[in-house]
């Protein structure tokens, strides 16, 4: 089973992403968490090069080309193979933020997105965890928790508030694989409602 998180920065998706994995293993489940950019040795380098130093080095095509490496890295080295020995994959973050924040942030590259996401991924997740937050609130939230050395915390509230009605567009489109949790409720009672969604398509 491959669950992918996604939700924009301070949504709690790490927090929710740990709890969900405590869960699983108590009930037996042998569960990898795993995160993008990164989440195997070669695509945490990429994710150095994409989310240290200069925000200009790349331009918006190349940071695509880079993302998808990285995910295509990961894919080989670590999703695959541990899909394929029966373990739970939990991943913070995937395509669907590349969908997003590659897709929206520098210009409608959506297609691009997609285009090479067919040819070089192919993969989607079985469930994709959506924590829906205000933006104001989120931003709050990824501010107090984030240090200086990645770049993206710059994010400003408007373009938060661009990639909240983003995700929730993708959520209606991919409407088999996705749920909507609310962040805005308590860290227990989101954990609550993502158990719910994980046990009923363990349960199919
Ligand atoms: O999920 P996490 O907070 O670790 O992501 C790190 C940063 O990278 C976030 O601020 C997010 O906005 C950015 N990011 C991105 N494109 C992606 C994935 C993450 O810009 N595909």
């Amino acid at each position: 089973l491959f669950i992918s998180f996604e939700g924009i920065d301070g949504s709690g998706k790490s927090t929710q992403v740990s709890l969900l994995a405590d869960y699983l293993r108590k009930t037996g489940r042998e569960v990898v968490v795993t995160r993008e950019p990164g989440g195997s040795a070669g695509a945490e380098e990429i994710r150095a090069l994409v989310l240290q130093g200069d925000p200009d080095r790349w331009s918006a095509e190349t940071e695509i080309l880079l993302f998808t490496a990285a995910r295509r890295d990961h894919l080989e080295r670590l999703i695959r193979p541990s899909l394929a020995a029966g373990k739970v994959v939990i991943c913070d973050r995937f395509a669907d933020s590349t969908r997003m924040y590659q897709g929206l942030s520098r210009g409608d590259l959506r297609e691009t997105v997609d285009t090479l996401h067919n040819l070089m991924i192919g993969v989607e997740p079985d469930l994709t965890v959506l924590i829906d937050m205000d933006p104001v609130e989120g931003l709050k939230r990824a501010k107090g928790r984030m240090g200086t050395e990645e770049r993206f915390e710059d994010f400003g509230a408007d373009l938060q508030a661009a990639m909240r009605a983003g995700f929730l567009a993708l959520a209606a489109q991919f409407e088999d694989r996705f749920r909507v949790i609310d962040g805005a409720q308590s860290v227990k009672d989101v954990s609550t409602a993502i158990r719910h969604a994980v046990d009923t398509v363990l349960s199919i």
